[in-house]
């Protein structure tokens, strides 16, 4: 409750700077996805809709699932923001630096995150964890302005939300998800199209790069852990971008008993960006932070690097550590279960 309390306050701090100041620009992380892109370009037409100055700077290019966004083209792809900008919102980063951006941090930066484990690094940090993407808090930001949700808006934060809940699959999916995706859709967004503008509109390459990447998953002896990688050559051979391998590593997480994934994709000669997942109580964000990266408990990624099998032996480790720790915890809610009903607890095998 105090965390809520908390977010509200700064959800109103947020309501104030864009009421007094008149020049803003929104930034995310490096390799943008769908909420970093929708949120910020969803913040992005909320700004407009009030007659300010505002521009979306972004390191890195906008990937092909989301040209079709309303504004995608106005992103401007820089190595830095100009420091004559009134303040920079920085979207969906745990630190100041995701965005990887030159001097961020002498800048007014206003931080909007829903990542629990977010570093308080801007001048003003609004931080719902409630939020199953960014972009609800971006649909929250229009109510508290008096923004109608216009029909960009609208695509934006839906393309937010299926991302960021794998279209409503993940945990942090909540009745007030499908009250928001409800609104965007009478607001005019169509599902099916934006689906599939975002999930089956992938190049040839990709399916062969699926092929090599899957032909390597490996599960450890309990079933419970599986491991993938992907090798600069894979990708060279298919003639794959960067951007054809998101969500590959979802899909050992589609056998009943796997419980933990990594996916190891080789970015030069023994740097390895890990994508991590995971089911229920399996806590994948600790492990990611280990190793200086982050993310939600189900879905994190961090950078490695190292040796191939020595890196990929110590991250199965970690995750055999993760399920370990989630099935104790099952274990103890069991038995407390177990207390409360003396008559129907088991005789003691022995
Ligand atoms: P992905 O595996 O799709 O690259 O990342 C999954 C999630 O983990 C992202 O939504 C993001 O929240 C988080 N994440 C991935 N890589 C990093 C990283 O290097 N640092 C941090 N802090 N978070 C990351
Ligand atoms: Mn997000």
């Amino acid at each position: 409750m105090m965390g809520h309390l908390h977010g509200v306050t700064m959800l109103s701090q947020v309501v104030e700077l864009i009421e007094a100041k008149r020049r803003f620009a929104i930034t995310s992380h490096i390799r943008p996805d769908g909420d970093s892109l929708g949120s910020s370009l969803g913040l992005y037409w909320l700004l407009r809709a009030l007659d300010k100055d505002v521009e979306v700077i972004m390191r890195d290019p906008v990937p092909h699932a989301y040209q079709q966004l309303p504004g995608a083209n106005a992103v401007r792809v820089m190595p830095a923001v100009d420091p004559s900008y009134h303040a920079v919102f920085v979207i969906e980063c745990s630190d100041v630096t995701r965005p990887g951006l030159v001097d961020l941090e002498k800048q007014f930066v206003v931080n909007i995150d829903h990542h629990s484990t977010t570093a308080l690094f801007g001048a003003i940090n609004w931080i719902d964890s409630t939020a199953s993407a960014v972009g609800e808090m971006i649909y929250n930001l229009c109510k508290a302005t008096g923004v109608r949700v216009t029909k960009e808006i609208a695509e934006c934060v839906y393309t937010a939300l299926i991302t960021d809940t794998g279209s409503f699959h993940y945990s942090n999916t909540t009745e007030r998800t499908f009250k928001v995706a409800s609104e965007l859709v009478r607001t005019g967004v169509k599902p099916a199209k934006t689906a599939e503008a975002v999930f089956a509109s992938y190049p040839w390459s990709r399916i062969q790069l699926m092929g090599a990447v899957l032909s390597t998953a490996r599960r450890d002896e309990s079933g419970h852990v599986a491991c993938m990688r992907q090798t600069l050559d894979m990708q060279r051979q298919a003639h794959a971008s960067d951007e054809d391998a998101d969500g590959f590593v979802n899909y050992p997480l589609t056998v009943g008993e796997v419980e933990a994934v990594a996916m190891l994709k080789e970015s030069e000669p023994g740097v390895y960006r890990t994508s991590l997942r995971s089911k229920g109580d399996v806590n994948v964000a600790k492990v990611a932070e280990k190793f200086g990266g982050g993310g939600h408990r189900n879905a994190a990624g961090c950078t490695l690097k190292g040796d191939w099998e020595e890196t990929e032996n110590e991250i199965v480790r970690l995750l055999q550590e993760a399920v370990k720790h989630a099935n104790g915890l099952k274990d103890i809610t069991e038995d407390a279960l177990k207390d409360s009903e003396p008559e129907s607890r088991p005789a003691p095998v022995v």
